[in-house]
């Protein structure tokens, strides 16, 4: 990968997620490698089927797929023409990032967004602030905040 800002030298794709899942597992986050070949709502939570013959049960989903929405499409997500250079269908999502299915949303080339990383990754954390903050009913912010100063006493 030759033109990431913040890399000013080449560094590969690998080693950029590389990077971004041990980023997310010293958050605390579960890294779990697998082909999801089915998402099927049901009632409350999303069931996710993957090709070696696990099941996962999610209350929400963030479809991250890039060029690809195969998986989106077989489970009956609306799509729509894409506009970037050589996507050819992008996941219908709204201003927030939801799909057309309640509790799965899309991010990234597969939300038809972009086809460059920095806006790709940037989009990702957009929606997923957005779901986090429906959950939560108020704005959600990951990082230190400066505390506001007091109002000058005249
Ligand atoms: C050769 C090449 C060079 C590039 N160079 C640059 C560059 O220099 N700068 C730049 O900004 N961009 C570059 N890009 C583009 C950039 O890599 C993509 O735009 C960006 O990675 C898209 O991010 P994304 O998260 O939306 O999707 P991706 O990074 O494509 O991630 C999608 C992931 O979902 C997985 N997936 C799909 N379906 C399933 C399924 N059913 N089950 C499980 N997993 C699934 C895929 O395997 C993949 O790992 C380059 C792309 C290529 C191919």
């Amino acid at each position: 990968m030759t033109n990431l800002p913040g890399h000013p030298n080449v560094i590969t794709g690998p080693e950029l997620v590389e990077h971004g899942q041990e980023h997310a597992r010293r958050a605390g986050a579960e890294w779990v490698t697998a082909d999801v070949t089915a998402l099927d709502p049901a009632g409350q939570s999303v069931s996710l089927s993957t090709a070696d013959g696990r099941i996962f049960e999610a209350e929400q989903v963030v479809l991250t797929t890039g060029a690809s929405v195969a998986l989106a499409r077989a489970a009956g997500l609306t799509t729509r023409p894409a506009t970037e250079p050589h996507i050819k269908e992008a996941i219908v999502v709204d201003a927030q990032g939801r799909t057309s299915i309640p509790g799965v949303w899309a991010a990234g080339t597969a939300a038809g967004v972009s086809v460059h990383v920095i806006v790709t990754a940037g989009d990702g954390a957009r929606v997923v602030l957005n779901l986090i903050s429906t959950r939560k009913g108020q704005r959600h912010v990951d990082h230190d905040v400066l505390m506001q100063a007091p109002a000058a006493v005249r």
